[in-house]
């Protein structure tokens, strides 16, 4: 994000609308400082500014910056799925994109969080850590897909490493048999993270609305409490990918 100089009459309302205090003040005027900056737009989608200083950097959808615009503004399409919104319809909208299957168990890491988001050498570290125990494979459109280099390894591409996201959501499917090791993996990368991510679990509930014990108890053998989340759907979907086999 830019705020021009000539414009800009250093009210400083603007700066507490920035989630990660990237506006500053320079020779009484505001300025944004770039490297700190996720171009998330919140300062300008405030329409805070009484003089319109506020705009769009021209080269905020040049690669690789665009990353952070793709992953930290909830408006912006992203430019390899068309969807906007960490650019992915994401596992918890499963009734209607019919992702996992029954018997499969759909995993997703949402790095970052608004205020405090990511770097991607820190998800560069859980990619590797995955990687290395045998997840080399992520959900087909999910837009992580364009961020990898090297699926066995779980490298990213190398001119990545200087972007960061406020959040962003990496997705994959598994047995479930192999989903104690997974969230033994993920525990154990956490340990080097410098910042936050969540888990997901997703699985289709079995007759009675009851979640499946070979779900449940690798949740819990691994020592974490889990809670039941849903998404209902109201009738106004409907399943339109995937079907069932
Ligand atoms: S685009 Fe977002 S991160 Fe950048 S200055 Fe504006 S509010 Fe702050
Ligand atoms: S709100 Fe507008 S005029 Fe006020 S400090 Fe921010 S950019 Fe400048």
């Amino acid at each position: 994000m830019l705020i021009r100089k000539d414009l800009c009459v250093g009210c400083g309302r603007c700066q507490p609308y920035c989630p990660v205090g990237a506006i500053h003040f320079e020779e009484l005027k505001s300025a944004v400082d770039q490297e700190v900056c996720y171009e998330c737009g919140t300062c300008l989608r405030s329409e805070v500014c009484p003089v319109e200083a506020i705009e769009e950097s021209p080269f905020v959808y040049d690669y690789p910056r665009a990353l952070r615009k793709f992953f930290s503004d909830p408006n912006a399409t992203h430019k390899l799925t068309g969807i906007a919104g960490r650019g992915t319809e994401e596992s918890k909208s499963n009734d209607v994109i019919n992702r996992v299957l029954p018997g499969e168990v759909g995993m997703a890491i949402e790095f970052g969080r608004p205020t405090l988001g990511m770097d991607l050498t820190n998800i560069q570290k859980v990619t590797r850590a995955m990687a290395k125990a045998g997840f080399t494979q992520i959900e087909p459109e999910n837009p992580f897909n364009d961020m990898i280099q090297n699926y066995e390894t779980g490298d990213l591409k190398p001119e990545l490493m200087g972007e960061k996201v406020l959040s962003a959501i990496m997705e994959f499917k598994i047995t479930p048999d192999r989903l104690g090791l997974a969230l033994r993996t993920i525990k154990e990368a956490a340990k080097e993270v410098d910042s936050v991510f969540v888990v997901d679990v997703y699985t289709r509930v079995g007759p009675g609305l009851t979640i499946p014990r070979e779900v449940l108890d690798p949740i819990e053998a691994e020592g974490y409490t889990w809670r039941p989340n849903a998404k209902i759907n109201m009738g106004l979907g409907r399943a339109n990918k995937r079907k069932d086999p």
